[in-house]
């Protein structure tokens, strides 16, 4: 490792598109730049590399090709069976069962339908982040026409029971969807009956490019347009397609479906390595979520004592050469103000203040991890009074 190379711990932020992908997305800036709606060879080809797109990712999903449908990101996916969903319920009561730790893109999407009269319930996940599919049963109504609920948290890492909660939407005749945004390409999720009926992901967070992303949505659910314009997407997301950027999308979910074990593996070790070299540095560290229901390379760490320099602490690293994020707030905005998932999981506001979130991905190497733990040394031994020294190794 060269001295001078940073060491980004922040993919679950984003990631950085993985050469291959860029390769197979080149061709379709310039060579290949027919409209896919077109009927002349150019849109042929253009159409034929969309449609292969498709065929990949409704495989990867275990669908069926016109199951899947092309979208923006990660956002707009929530948006759409969110809100589609709601607006095929004009004029009736509607109830939506959701998690208070979501992402905003569904949290602020559901607040949006409360504004619209929809009632909503914001479960509270345990200490460990884990939503119990029992308090999911309990809170469905006679008119609760949607779940959703994440498949991982992005702020803790944690995996929830996705196929338990499918299986009793099933039950109930209540439709479930699932932001897989984090999930996706890491992690398997449940198919068969289990699958949720729909599905969000995105491409930037799984080594493809950003503003593209795709729903699962099963064949014969009816959820109204987010936008109106031409009949692209069988009339479910009219726009012309952003054909680089969905060929990128397949592209990076096979090669993340292909390493997927191997990978999660690999991960899991360095993150374990990564979590025990800094207990014993600092004592005060501790584990944020549930310690084996979380995505492979997924830390979030408290540090008691240090919880009003989480900031600080990420500036710091920053300096060095690191690159980590709070814990808090999905947004810079919001560093530093207590996080809202921590705080559904009892925390209270001081320590829902202090965390520090460290994601590792493909490009985390064994001989990171020292370097990292070298940064921290130096950075905790500056914010603690020397006093409390002793606390660390
Ligand atoms: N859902 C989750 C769980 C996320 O982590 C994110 C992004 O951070 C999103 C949704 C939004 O995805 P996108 O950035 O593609 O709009």
């Amino acid at each position: 490792m060269a001295a001078g190379e940073r060491i980004y711990l922040d993919c679950a932020a984003t990631t950085p598109l993985d050469e291959r992908v860029a390769r197979a997305m080149v061709p379709y800036w310039h060579e290949v730049y027919g409209n896919p709606s077109s009927l002349h060879h150019e849109g042929l080809a253009a159409r034929e590399a969309l449609e292969e797109a498709r065929a990949t990712l409704a495989g990867l999903l275990g669908a069926a090709s016109d199951e899947v449908v092309f979208t923006s990101g990660g956002t707009e996916s929530d948006n759409m069976a969110i809100v589609g969903v709601f607006q095929t319920f004009a004029g009736k009561p509607f109830h939506m069962v959701t998690s208070a730790a979501e992402h905003p893109a569904v949290l602020e999407t559901a607040r949006f339908l409360e504004r619209l009269g929809a009632d909503v319930t914001y479960l509270p996940s345990g200490s460990d982040g884990v939503i119990d599919p029992g308090r999911v049963e309990e809170a469905l109504r006679p008119e609760t026409r949607l779940i959703s609920l994440m498949a991982a948290n992005n702020v803790t890492g944690v995996v929830q029971p996705v196929g338990a909660v499918a299986a009793l939407a099933r039950r109930h005749g209540v439709l479930f969807h699932c932001d897989a945004v984090q999930a996706f390409g890491k992690i398997h999720l449940p198919g068969g009956a289990d699958r949720p009926d729909m599905i969000s992901i995105s491409g930037h967070k799984i080594y493809g490019p950003k503003g593209v992303g795709a729903l699962y949505m099963r064949r014969g659910i009816a959820c109204s347009p987010l936008l109106h314009g031409g009949g692209q997407e069988n009339g479910r997301r009219p726009s012309t397609h952003n054909v680089a950027g969905i060929v990128g999308l397949a592209a990076a979910a096979r090669l993340c479906g292909e390493s997927m074990s191997e990978e999660a593996c690999r991960l899991v070790n360095l993150r374990d390595e990564l979590l025990h070299g800094l207990q014993r540095l600092y004592s005060g560290v501790y584990l944020i979520g549930h310690p084996h229901r979380r995505l492979p390379g997924h830390l979030c760490l408290g540090f008691a004592g240090l919880e009003g320099e989480a900031v600080k602490l990420l500036l710091a690293l920053d300096e060095a050469g690191i690159a980590v994020s709070t814990g808090s707030a999905c947004s810079s905005a919001k560093a530093g103000q207590p996080s809202y998932v921590l705080q559904s999981m009892g925390f209270d506001p001081v320590r829902a203040r202090g965390s520090l979130r460290l994601t590792l991905g493909r490009s985390s190497r064994a001989e990171h991890i020292q370097r990292v733990l070298d940064a921290f040394r130096t950075v905790l031994r500056g914010l603690r009074p020397v006093a409390t020294f002793s606390q660390m190794g």
